[in-house]
């Protein structure tokens, strides 16, 4: 039988649960337990692929094309099984599927209620994610912080989910945090009391609580917190700050927490294996030999999760390759003519991410020409390789004005231009070429060497493409076209022959880097980064 851990989240928001969930996926996946992670988020929008990284942070993308949220991210860095579309329930999609079902006449005669029709919803689709039991634990985390409104239903129904299962196949961990009082000199209790107190005003009892914490925890107050909350004081667990994320497995272990969940939970206790994962992934991470200065130039600098995969996948390719990550974080729209050989004076690697709308691109391009002119490795992804395509048309093939039909409809060279079949399409959601597609690479480039292989799949979310008109002018020119869809009418890669590493992908490798499988293109980029560095190359 599927055994359920449900994450709830108190006192704050930004605790980390999402980690939190991953690593305890790690841990019981170390297990030999198969494990899958399932976020259950609260808005009203169908999916975060509308809404934009000041709302939402990055939008994560799935190997079967879902824009969900990038703690799933968390998870396929963590653990192993693929995350898919069932893998992230909003509030938008349960009421989508309700309501239609409502039209199709499926209730006919009786209310639509929050309990028990989007209940049953929420429970049916947690369930589905392992039907035929293709999952030892999936473990569900809900979104928001306990006391929020528009969280309810999904803990009513996972109240009720225990309910149906019994308490030996699901268990409830809440993560709360539990602050220091510097003029009191104490750790303080009460928020984590109050919010354990909310969770049990409408059934549920946690088993386990996940305290976050800057001091390291007293038995004293880990007896209290067991005292008032109604837990053993051995499920109080601590969850210190750390440096590196990849540690938070190891301090949970420290804890015993996945110790306790097996035991709770009445599952077979495997010896645990983290040795890989402590060697390969911790050890290297904290002790690089080496350092690499890499900018990376986009539109939402001073907020960490917009790129939350790209700065993973930069760690991954600085833990493969011995060094730490500097990254410089560089904000697009300052960049100008005049400064751009000042602002980017000393960096090894130049990466551009993607995007949409107009702010910023210009500033990208300049960065793109710093970047191939001075001969210093640069990796473009999505909109970052459009906007290498565009410099290179401007600059090199000399066809001023070129642009992307996103910024200008009226560009004399739309090198960038819509898909035939996204010409029709009028709506927002879910309507962007998403998910894996082939890529069918050219022996000889930089790609390829990369790669090692001659055919790969990676995950993609835009609409827009490279002109086909305009390949002959760009090849006669220097660019070299070193990936693309299996029917040659799609480019995936573009290189610029002469240059040490300038390469850009019209896809989102950032998305398939492990910790401790660094993505190809990011390793390459980071070796290129660091030879550069080494020759001395400014
Ligand atoms: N805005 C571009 C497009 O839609 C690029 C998208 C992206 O970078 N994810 O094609």
């Amino acid at each position: 039988m599927t055994k359920y851990i449900f994450i709830t989240g108190g006192v704050v928001s930004s605790l980390g649960k999402g980690i939190l969930s991953a690593s305890i996926g790690k841990l019981l996946e170390s297990r030999g337990l198969k494990v899958t992670i399932i976020k259950c988020d609260p808005y009203i929008n169908v999916d975060p692929g509308t809404m934009n990284p000041y709302q939402h942070g990055e939008v994560y993308v799935t190997e079967d094309g879902a824009e969900t949220d990038l703690d799933l991210g968390h998870y396929e860095r963590f653990i192993t099984s693929k995350m898919t579309k069932a893998n992230n329930i909003t509030t938008g999609r349960v009421y989508e599927s309700v309501i239609k079902k409502e039209r199709r006449g499926d209730y006919l005669g009786g209310t639509v209620q929050v309990i028990p029709h989007i209940t049953d919803e929420i429970k049916g689709r947690i369930k589905r994610v392992s039907s035929g039991k293709k999952f030892d634990v999936v473990i569900v985390e809900v979104g928001g912080t306990v006391g929020d409104i528009e969280s309810l239903p999904f803990l009513e129904a996972i109240r009720q989910f225990k309910q149906d299962l019994g308490a030996k196949n699901a268990i409830n961990l809440h993560l709360t945090l539990v602050p220091y009082l510097r003029a009191a000199e104490e750790i303080k209790t009460k928020p984590t009391q109050h919010s354990v107190g909310k969770l049990r005003e409408i059934g549920i009892q946690p088993e386990i609580i996940v305290c976050r914490t800057e001091k390291p925890l007293s038995l004293a107050t880990r007896q209290k917190i067991s005292l008032f909350c109604n837990v053993e004081t051995e499920a109080v667990i601590q969850a210190r700050d750390v440096d590196c994320i990849y540690e938070v497995p190891l301090f949970l272990r420290e804890e015993w927490l996945d110790e306790l969940i097996v035991r709770k939970l009445e599952m077979p206790v495997f010896a645990q294996g983290l040795e890989h994962w402590e060697k390969k992934v911790v050890q290297r991470a904290k002790n690089p030999s080496k350092s690499v200065k890499i900018a990376v130039v986009g539109k939402y600098m001073n907020l960490q999760d917009a790129y939350k995969s790209i700065y993973e996948a930069l760690s991954h390719a600085g833990i493969s390759g011995d060094a730490k990550i500097e990254t410089k974080k560089i904000d697009a729209d300052n960049l100008k003519k005049g400064n751009v050989s000042k602002i980017l004076a000393g960096v090894n690697g130049i990466l551009v991410p993607g995007g949409f709308g107009t702010r910023g691109t210009e500033g990208k391009i300049l960065a793109i020409e710093y970047a191939r002119k001075n001969k210093i490795p640069f990796l473009g992804l999505c909109l970052g390789m459009q906007m290498a395509v565009i410099e290179f048309a401007r600059n090199v093939c000399g066809l001023k004005k070129a642009n992307s039909t996103e910024f200008s409809r009226k560009t004399p060279y739309p090198v960038i231009s819509l898909l035939e079949e996204q010409k029709n399409v009028k709506v927002k959601g879910a309507s962007m070429r998403l998910g894996a597609y082939p890529c069918i690479l050219k022996k000889g480039t930089k790609s390829y060497r990369s790669y090692g292989r001659g055919k790969v799949f990676e995950r993609h979310r835009h609409r827009y493409e490279f002109n086909l008109k305009y390949k002959n002018v760009f090849e006669s020119k220097g660019m070299v076209f070193a990936g693309a869809s299996p029917d040659s009418n799609l480019m995936e890669i573009v290189e610029v022959k002469g240059h040490p590493w300038f390469v850009a992908v019209q896809y989102h490798p950032e998305f398939k880097s492990k910790p401790d499988r660094s993505h190809p293109l990011f390793s390459a980029f980071i070796s290129a980064a660091l030879k550069t560095q080494k020759a001395g190359i400014k």
